[in-house]
Parts: C-alpha cells; sequence; structure tokens
C-alpha cells in the first residue's frame, strides 16, 4: 500500500467516525447550514450521500412472521422500514425445515406478502427434500425429483423468484439435498441456501457445496450464514462454522470462498446477517478487495426478521467507499440479473 493509499484510508477512517456520531441526513444539513461543505471531507460525505440515494437496495434475505415469541415482523411493517433505509425491493425467504425456524415461516405467506406489496416484495419458495425419501419404491407424498418439481413448478407460477432459505439437518450434498438442488436446477430458480456445523453441514474447504456446484454448473447457489463466510479465510475451521469471527481478525489466505468463486461463477455470496457483517469486518482491508474482486457474485442483504433489529450492513457497507460501479452490482444489479428482475429505475 502505497501511503497516499494510507492517507487516504485515515481520511475515512476519521469520516467514518464524524457521520457515526451525527446520523448521515443530520450531518449533510448541518455541513450544508454552516457551510462548512466546502472543506474536502465533507465534500466526500455530501456525494456519499447522494450516491446512496442514487441506488437502491434490494435485500436479498428478508423474513416475515414471529421468529422470535412476540417480536413479529408484518409485510406492512417490512415494507415501512425498507422506505426508512432506501430499500425499493426486498426477497421474502420461507423457513420450513425443523431446523430452520421455531414456528415454520411458509411459501404462502411469501406469496402472500407478495399480492399485499406486488412492487415491493418478492417471494421465494421452499421445500423440505426430506418430504420425499430417496427410496423409488416408496417415496411417500412426494415422488423424488420429479415430485419436487411439481412443487416447484407451482410456485414458480404463482410468482416465486428462487428457492429458499434452504436450512436443513442434512449434510450439504445429502441425497435429499441434492434431489432439491436438481429439482431447482430443472425448473430454472436459482437457490438461496443456509450453512453452517448444524444446517446444510459442510467441513473446511467445503467440498459438500463443491460437489454441488460441479454437479449442476447452471444453478445458481446462494450461500449464507456462519460457515459459508467462515470459509473466506484460509484457517476455517469446523469449529468456526458454528459461531462468528472475532472482531478484528485477519483472513488468511487460500480461502474457500475465494477459490470456488474463481472455479465456480454459478457460486453467489448473499452479504446479510451477522455471518456476512462479520466476514468483511473482521478484516476490512480484504474485505473491500474481495467485495470488488468478487463484485458480480455478491449481494445485499440483511436477514432483517423482527421489529427494531439493527442492520450492521448499511453503514459497514458505506465506510468501504466502494466504487459506484460495484455498488450497483452488489446492491441491486445482482440480484436483478440473477432473479431476471425489472430495473424499475
Ligand atoms: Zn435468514
Amino acid at each position: 500500500m502505497t501511503q497516499i493509499g494510507g492517507r487516504i484510508r485515515a481520511e475515512q477512517g476519521d469520516l467514518n467516525m464524524t457521520t457515526r456520531l451525527l446520523s448521515r441526513r443530520q450531518f449533510v444539513a448541518s455541513a450544508a447550514a454552516t457551510g462548512v461543505a466546502t472543506l474536502g471531507f465533507c465534500r466526500r460525505a455530501t456525494s456519499a450521500d447522494e450516491t446512496r440515494r442514487k441506488i437502491k437496495y434490494i435485500d436479498i434475505h428478508t423474513h416475515i412472521g414471529a421468529f422470535y415469541y412476540g417480536r413479529e415482523l408484518t409485510a406492512d411493517m417490512l415494507v415501512r422500514w425498507m422506505d426508512q433505509h432506501d430499500v425499493e425491493r426486498a426477497v421474502i425467504l420461507p423457513l420450513i425445515s425443523p431446523e430452520a425456524a421455531p414456528i415454520p415461516q411458509t411459501t404462502q405467506a411469501a406469496i402472500a406478502a407478495h399480492k399485499a406489496h406486488p412492487t415491493r416484495l418478492i417471494p421465494f419458495c421452499i421445500v423440505d427434500p426430506r418430504a420425499t425419501t430417496t427410496n423409488p419404491k416408496r417415496y411417500g407424498h412426494v415422488a423424488g425429483v420429479k415430485g419436487l418439481i411439481q412443487i416447484l413448478e407451482r410456485y414458480k407460477e404463482a410468482g416465486c423468484k428462487g428457492v429458499g432459505e434452504h436450512k436443513t439437518g442434512l449434510f450439504f450434498d445429502a441425497p435429499q439435498n441434492m434431489y432439491l438442488y436438481e429439482a431447482s436446477n430443472a425448473v430454472g430458480l436459482p437457490i438461496l441456501f443456509h450453512l453452517d456445523d448444524i444446517r446444510n453441514i459442510d467441513t473446511p474447504g467445503l467440498p459438500r457445496l463443491e460437489n454441488a456446484l460441479k454437479t449442476f454448473p447452471k444453478l445458481p447457489l446462494i450461500g449464507h450464514a456462519a460457515g459459508f463466510w467462515a470459509s473466506i479465510s484460509g484457517d476455517a475451521t469446523f469449529e468456526s462454522f458454528g459461531r462468528y469471527p472475532k472482531i478484528p481478525s485477519t483472513v488468511a489466505p487460500g480461502g474457500a470462498l475465494d477459490r470456488l468463486m474463481e472455479t465456480y461463477s454459478n457460486l453467489y455470496g448473499d452479504l446479510s446477517a451477522p455471518g456476512g457483517e462479520k466476514a468483511i469486518a473482521r478484516d476490512p482491508t480484504f474485505g473491500r478487495e474481495f467485495i470488488i474482486r468478487r463484485s458480480d457474485q455478491l449481494l445485499f442483504g440483511t436477514d432483517i426478521l423482527m421489529p427494531d433489529q439493527k442492520i450492521a450492513q448499511f453503514e459497514l457497507l458505506d465506510s468501504l467507499d466502494l466504487p459506484e460501479d460495484v455498488q450497483y452490482k452488489i446492491y441491486r444489479g445482482n440480484a436483478i440479473r440473477l432473479l431476471q428482475l425489472d430495473e424499475l429505475d
């Protein structure tokens, strides 16, 4: 790094501290009122503010319902929150596997939310692949991959743009999970998955994820949660798949995510939740370069699931001062391409 680069980062650090003390709008308003906007640091704040308002977010990861007892987030509440945070559209992810949520959040509820807010809320659908066995003689109520395809096709016709949140207590490439990937691939819907030490389980290096990426090279697989994001670092252990990293902690070279994203263009990363946030915040220099390097394969997300939830992603991404084309891609462009959405702007 050059000295100039270091100086710019130091100035940005000062600016970030200033903007933390005042809200963004208070800061810009007070700077404009007092005429200090002619100072260099204020000019940067003003242009960052304009950029933020210009590129509206598409949130790839939200939930409606009462994930926590008494803390229900309704579709109307979610849309009000989106209005406050420049989130133009949001994906509603159902959670139905027994390991996924205390109370199931259904695909039907996601579709109903879309019908109530058709221009704002995008429904995904999910089926737990244990709805079928892998025994062709005794599949149960769902006839293997064919049965899963029928279910997903009905959801697609009802407006669903993807499959997820896929969050089962199986190994990532367990036979039933592979059935679900095969069905999603056949129907043409991307799949957003949770990966940690107890859901869609994999091990350091992510060999089971790689098996799915390799088997279905045209199926977009969007990764989320502690185990997926621990794999940004070459020193990830199985224990680290079940917890969040210390802030700060250096990212070791040779992480599975860079290797897999380089090899498989169908792998995407969902920046939501503490997993996505801390993977970047633990080592912001690496994190910024990772985002720029993988800007075609990353998606903005929050994982908001209850009222008054603190979302760290807004401030974190602002603090990185990303190039505008990178912001566009990760805030909305990649979601538009992947989910085949209309550009509303
Ligand atoms: Zn989630």
